[in-house]
């Protein structure tokens, strides 16, 4: 037979050759380095046969940075994991060990439950594996084969596994541990050149919570240990951004299952949530958007009206009332249309824009909740534009130039994607031509770059969607703008247009910060704690050296009355308050002792700087900030 190599040179080999056997025959160095088969986007073996006319990639140990390279080192790594623990922990059960980003798991059903503490130790029987030398052995077996060997070996999960199989069942064998797997993995393992367990967490065996809750266990590998050392100190500079733990650290906020995914404020971290509100009502008042409040509570009628009781129903927490069931809001349109319906309207009225930062509530699965970036209790900048068929252009821009405004403001940057008609959509190819190419004239003429979602839009109209990426490199969207047609109609909205007749509005939904909490979230970890001057909780510190000082550490704050200033005045040494104050991230620290006056102010900068400053100039540069 004849396979097809990259450069579209064919390679003649005997029928039921292997990626190996191919690797061979193109030469010995190759055969030694080859790690694993790449044909047409999917991975297989190296032991696996090849098929006639069958296009491959071999990827060696030189693709250390390959995605598909590392997959099937890590996932031979999860093997050696297995087999390290079967040995130190007799009696414990194997469930699934998949390679994932960044690293690997294996899921154990221990006797006795581990901490920890004992991942040293597994770690240590790993690398004595390693040090001794594995290599894999495939095998392809029939069901029943693999049955009567878990079975045997008391390995449940690894029975059920073959129950649910697809395709042929194969197994992996390495020194003593076989285990039941689809591949592919490594020849053997000497290109595991480094490896780290990272964690441990509790995870339920097929993710359903019904079921036994297991042991999962984090680990990864590469083929090089400065790999391994600068994944390890991408981890930490991450861990340290972590707006969950610098939460903690200054004191802004804290989570707690008495009210499971619903923040606790510390009153630190209300001053950065006033500060943000306070921008976000001066913004829309410049902005000709009106506010109101509408309430939290509404008759399920009102959903099955909006629609949201068909899509929406399982996020929504319902409450008994006397004979009837409310439920309450998961977003603000409903109360939204219900005020735009409550009175006569005329084209001139419009656009007309609603804005209201109310508190929403979504019932989110427990396992996805997730610090500031997933909550159950949403605060959003939500508002709703009611718009003439002719102001949706306009009325996209505007938002659009509000968006960019808000994210310059933070010096972030968010990802702008355009989603359009998707499958199920309501309306004819021509109003979804017009619509789509409004918002897409929107974002041209503000100068966006966006990527395009091909048939992502809701049924009723395309959208824009802001994204930004947090420490952990995971995606999480933050504003959207949506541009509605159905809603309106829903609850027979009607203006007077100049034509002396009634038609249906267009409504433009739209939050820009997205939820208030995942953008705080993400603002934590974008600044990595250290606010700018005006969104920094403390603003001034006064540090009085001696007892004698804190008489006019005190006057001077009350000078400064306008910014938010502490006074440091505890019995611990200067240098530990200074020290304290750069954990807490205080922009600015003033140490007042037998030299100062307001003549002359010892100011120290976050980040170490120091000089001294009249109170006068103090001022002025504090007005810079
Ligand atoms: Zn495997
Ligand atoms: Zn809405």
């Amino acid at each position: 037979m004849k396979i097809v190599l990259p450069d579209s040179s064919e390679l003649e080999l005997p029928d039921g050759a292997t990626g190996l056997d191919a690797a061979r025959a193109i030469g010995p160095k190759l055969a030694e380095q080859a790690v694993l088969v790449r044909s047409n986007g999917s991975v297989q073996d190296l032991r696996a046969p090849l098929e006639d006319g069958q296009q491959i990639q071999i990827l060696t140990t030189r693709d250390s940075d390959d995605p598909d390279a590392l997959s099937v080192l890590r996932h031979s790594t999860a093997h050696l994991l297995a087999e390290a623990v079967l040995r130190l922990y007799p009696g414990t059960k194997i469930a699934i060990g998949p390679p994932i980003e960044n690293g690997f798991y294996y899921d154990f059903d221990f006797p006795e439950p581990i901490g920890e503490e004992a991942l040293e130790r597994i770690e240590e029987e790993m690398r004595r594996e390693l040090a001794e030398g594995r290599s894999w052995n495939r095998e392809e077996v029939t069901p029943e084969e693999a049955k009567s060997y878990f079975a045997e070996h008391g390995e449940s999960y690894k029975v059920e596994l073959v129950d649910t199989a697809e395709g042929p069942i194969t197994t992996y064998t390495q020194g003593d541990f076989r285990d039941l797997c689809r591949g592919p993995h490594l020849q053997d393992s000497k290109p595991i050149k480094a490896l780290k367990l990272t964690g441990l967490a509790g995870a339920y065996w097929r993710g359903d919570e019904r079921n036994k809750q297991l042991t999962r266990i984090y680990g990864t590998a590469f083929y090089d240990q400065a790999d391994l050392d600068a994944y390890l100190e991408s981890l930490e500079q991450a861990r340290a951004r972590d707006h969950r733990r610098l939460g903690t650290q200054l004191d802004l906020f804290h989570l707690s299952d008495h009210a499971p995914g619903m923040p606790f404020w510390h009153p630190k971290g209300m001053v950065i949530w006033n500060e943000l509100e306070d921008l976000r009502r001066r913004e829309d008042l410049k902005r000709g958007y009106v506010e109101v409040k509408t309430p939290l509570l509404y008759d399920v009628a009102t959903w099955v009206t909006s629609g949201h009781w068909e899509k929406f129903k399982d996020e929504m927490f319902i409450v008994p009332y006397s004979d009837r069931e409310l439920g309450l809001k998961p977003m603000n349109c409903p109360g939204h249309m219900l005020l735009f319906g409550s009175g006569l309207r005329s084209y001139r009225d419009l656009p007309l824009r609603y804005a209201e930062a109310s508190t929403l509530h979504r019932n989110e699965r427990a396992g996805t909740l997730h610090g500031l970036l997933r909550v159950q209790h949403v605060t959003q900048d939500d508002a709703h534009m009611f718009v003439t068929p002719e102001q949706i252009e306009e009325e996209i821009f505007g938002c659009l130039d509000f968006a960019a405004y808000l994210y310059d403001l933070f010096g972030m940057e968010a990802r702008f994607e355009l989603s359009t008609r998707p499958e199920n959509k309501l309306g004819t190819d021509e109003e979804w031509d017009f619509t789509e190419g409004a918002l897409r004239n929107a974002l041209d003429r503000r100068r966006i770059e966006y990527t395009v979602n091909e048939g992502d839009g809701a049924f009723y109209g395309p959208k824009i969607d802001l994204h930004m990426t947090d420490v952990l490199g995971r995606s999480w969207q933050m504003g959207t703008i949506q541009l509605d047609s159905q809603m309106p109609a829903r609850f027979g909205l009607k203006y007077m247009a100049e034509d002396n007749a009634e038609h249906t509005p267009y409504v433009i939904h739209r939050a820009l910060f997205g939820s208030l909490e995942r953008f705080i979230g993400i603002l934590i970890e974008h600044y990595a704690g250290a606010f700018p001057f005006w969104l920094a909780p403390v603003q001034i510190r006064v540090i009085p050296i001696g007892e004698a000082h804190r008489a006019p550490a005190h006057e001077l704050a009350a000078k400064l009355g306008e910014y938010r200033v502490e006074v440091d005045e505890r019995n611990e040494t200067v240098g530990r308050r200074i020290r304290e104050a750069e954990l807490e991230k205080v922009p600015l620290l003033i140490l007042y002792g037998e030299k100062e006056s307001d003549e002359a102010l010892a100011v120290r900068e976050r980040g170490g700087e120091q000089s001294t400053k009249s109170l006068a100039e103090l001022r002025e540069y504090l007005a810079t900030l």
